[in-house]
């Protein structure tokens, strides 16, 4: 089964568990799913054409909400999968907004600056009727950030004749951004290792911390996992994992990364799977998707599997882990505190009032950690997985706003 077909199937047995399967097809099945064919001149002067999409599963508790991504991986099936989880996402963390996801099927590193502004200039074209900050509000997803959020708001505000901060979230601080995005999501998903350090009484400072990836949510969250005293004793990138048992200094993974292009030169090299079956409380994958399947579920050794990435475990791979007492605290629930500052950025925008980074990250660590005590409790009643609890808690709250119009 695909990860959608397998989402959809959780949120059935969600819905099963609330009494409400009346509710199952408004709930699974998208509203839109736009395909886009976008030209984009490479800087021999050749045309070249991209296959693009948006996707919007719901609009039911605000508008549509999610990132847009660059990968060669992008198909009509994955955005529809991961715009069905931003619709989850929004409302276990309880923000006024939708799902939705786009993406352009391209392999970004074969494209120069200019060449990936003129792409997101031609995607926001090709998508423009159909997002508005009213309407749909896309963000950074892989392969995309701030600078290309300020690309795509400034072709939206040509099209529209005016500027439109608020059409877009994720934008650099000096274009309307909001202070404290940047760190949101791996901040956020360190706020709930907090917890439950607080929750289960135990001493930072003897314990580990494995993270997969040192992108835009794994390089804050080992920043914040060494501001509690976490250490971090592996991490990875696309040029392979390193590891130090005694655990790394942010500041000198982040020297390496800058002068040598990779972390890996600070510590042993290891194996990315390795890296996932290594001996730590935590084990943080921030990088792709499917990455703890069946085939190396019972080799991790982790107390508590950390989601910062989109999709990192398959549904198999969860029934493994659960049987092996191994705690996933899933994706929807661990890495909502990217929307989340997206939503405090939207809110600023639409009032012209900035805050200090410090109001945006206490904020956020209050919100997330509520939706962590809301998340142990349903689990603790429904005595569920840990992805399924988070479906039932959104599941609960999608059916509400459709109870609320009958
Ligand atoms: N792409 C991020 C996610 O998957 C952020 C989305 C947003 O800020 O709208 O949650």
């Amino acid at each position: 089964m695909s990860q959608l077909e397998d989402s959809r199937k959780i949120l059935e047995d969600a819905l099963e568990t609330l009494d409400k399967q009346d509710f199952y097809e408004r709930l699974a099945f998208h509203e839109r799913t736009l395909e886009t064919h976008v030209t984009v001149e490479r800087d021999s002067g050749r045309e070249e054409v991209f296959k693009a999409f948006r996707s919007q599963h719901s609009t039911l508790r605000g508008p549509g909400k999610g990132g847009i991504r660059f990968s060669e991986d992008v198909s009509e099936e994955e955005v529809k999968a991961l715009s069905l989880w931003m619709t989850l996402k929004t409302a276990v963390a309880d923000i006024p907004y939708g799902g939705a996801k786009g993406g352009v099927v391209v392999d970004p590193s074969g494209l120069s600056d200019s060449e990936e502004k003129r792409l997101s200039e031609a995607y926001t074209d090709s998508i423009s009727e159909f997002i508005g900050p009213d309407r749909d509000v896309p963000a950074p997803d892989m392969n995309t950030g701030a600078r290309h959020m300020a690309w795509m708001m400034d072709e939206y505000s040509r099209i529209e004749g005016k500027t439109v901060p608020s059409v877009i979230t994720g934008k650099p601080v000096e274009a309307f951004g909001s202070k404290g995005r940047a760190k949101a999501t791996g901040y956020g998903a360190v706020y709930i290792v907090e917890k439950i350090i607080e929750e289960e009484g135990l001493e930072s400072e003897e314990l580990t911390a494995a993270v997969q990836g040192f992108g835009n949510a794994a390089e804050p969250a080992v920043k914040r996992l060494e501001e509690i005293g976490v250490d971090v004793i592996a991490v990875s990138d696309s040029g392979g994992a390193t590891f130090e048992s005694d655990g790394f200094s942010h500041e000198l993974l982040t020297e390496c990364k800058r002068d040598a292009g990779t972390v890996c030169k600070t510590g042993e090299n290891i194996s990315n799977k390795e890296l996932l079956s290594l001996d730590v409380d935590f084990l943080l994958p921030a990088a792709i998707q499917e990455v703890i399947t069946e085939e190396n579920a019972g080799d991790i050794q982790a107390d508590y599997i950390v989601e910062i990435a989109n999709g990192p475990t398959t549904r198999k791979a969860d029934e493994i882990l659960e049987k092996r007492d191994v705690t996933v605290i899933p994706d929807i629930l661990a890495n909502s505190g990217g929307v989340t500052v997206s939503y405090y950025e939207w809110v600023q925008n639409r009032s012209g009032e900035y805050w200090e980074k410090e109001k945006v990250l206490e904020k956020l660590k209050k919100n997330i950690q509520e939706a962590y005590t809301q998340f142990t409790e349903v689990r603790e009643k429904q005595k569920a997985y840990g992805r399924d609890t988070a479906y039932i808690i959104a599941a609960r709250k999608l059916v509400s706003a459709l109870e609320a119009r009958e």
